[in-house]
């Protein structure tokens, strides 16, 4: 029977409509693999300087490093743009030249994570920012234009509209129930059948209110604000996770197009950081556009079985 669910902490909805007569596996990719872009990579090593200025990088000097930060050739919001200021940079978790980020073995992955954490601290000591968006596109669906994985980071000003809504969601939260939302759905949905996997510090879960068939949260089982708070074992942890639930995700359809973020603490502000991944399976029509609601067709229960194995 259908099922109109609302999400954890916002006012968004989701109809789960099993009765499309889909089943989870019928999404498994039918396209070949997108064909790898002729000529020089501009993100491999030894191309340093065709990158735009560098802002950030773990590892040693020259062509040495291990993961790489740097501005965006095009970027949406820039110091120099007074009516779109911002910073927009590129992020490269590994120097070599793979495509897919569940390739990455999960140490690899981890730099990439410190990475993500060492920008997130600096820009946050920067003045005129107050939001970091780390996101990922992987596959041409997602809209990647080349093959070197790499995420994405986007400051602003202010925090951008769902992280907001979800701030204030979870302040009024706390203010009310004198507890932490995302601590209780780490709680609670830890042990229903919506969870996918878990470790010592992670979970990740099919939320309830799943916007795609397959769509995942990644959020850490301690209140930890933001990602800059993990140590090195917590972001091995990290990797680990998001290993596991990509590597499986590329298996089991083979190898959708995703996008992943992370969502952060604005600056100075009390949050629950998490990671949401939303494979792109879903054709997102007229509905979903002039309704901001969205039709799943699989429940996120057959959703989390699937990524289990089970
Ligand atoms: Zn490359
Ligand atoms: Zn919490
Ligand atoms: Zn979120």
């Amino acid at each position: 029977m259908n099922e109109i669910r609302r999400d954890y902490l916002l006012d968004r909805y989701v109809i789960v409509a099993e009765n499309r007569g889909k089943r989870p596996y019928d999404y498994i990719q039918k396209a070949p693999p997108a064909k790898e872009k002729e000529g020089t990579c501009v993100f491999c090593p030894g191309n340093e300087h065709l990158t735009p200025p560098e802002t950030g990088r773990i590892g040693g000097k020259g062509s040495k490093w291990l993961a790489r930060a740097f501005y965006n050739k095009y970027p949406a919001v820039s110091p120099e743009f007074p009516k779109a200021l911002g910073r927009h940079e590129v992020l490269v978790e590994t120097p070599k030249h793979v495509a897919k980020m569940a390739a990455l073995p999960e140490e690899q992955i981890a730099i990439g994570l410190e990475l993500y954490a060492k920008r997130v601290h600096e820009l946050y000591a920067e003045k005129g920012v107050a939001c970091a968006l780390i996101f990922k596109n992987e596959g041409a669906a997602a809209g990647i234009s080349l093959t070197h994985t790499h995420s994405q980071l986007i400051a602003l000003a202010s925090a951008p509209r769902l992280v907001a809504e979800e701030l204030k969601q979870y302040g009024e939260y706390r203010r009310k129930e004198k507890a932490c939302p995302y601590c209780e759905v780490a709680e609670r949905e830890g042990k229903s059948a919506r969870k996918a996997f878990e470790n010592e510090e992670f979970l990740a879960i099919a939320p309830y209110a799943s916007r795609t068939p397959f769509e995942l949260l990644i959020l850490p089982k301690s209140h930890l604000a933001n990602i800059t708070e993990l140590g090195e074992e917590e972001r091995l942890l990290l990797a680990r996770i998001l290993k596991k639930s990509l590597a499986r995700l590329d298996k089991m359809l083979n190898g959708p197009a995703f996008n992943y973020y992370l969502h952060i603490q604005p600056k100075g502000k009390d949050f629950h950081f998490h990671m949401e991944l939303l494979p792109r399976l879903a054709i997102w029509a007229g509905f979903e556009l002039g309704s901001g609601m969205y039709i799943n067709p699989v429940a996120p229960e057959a959703a989390a079985k699937a990524y289990r194995g089970d």
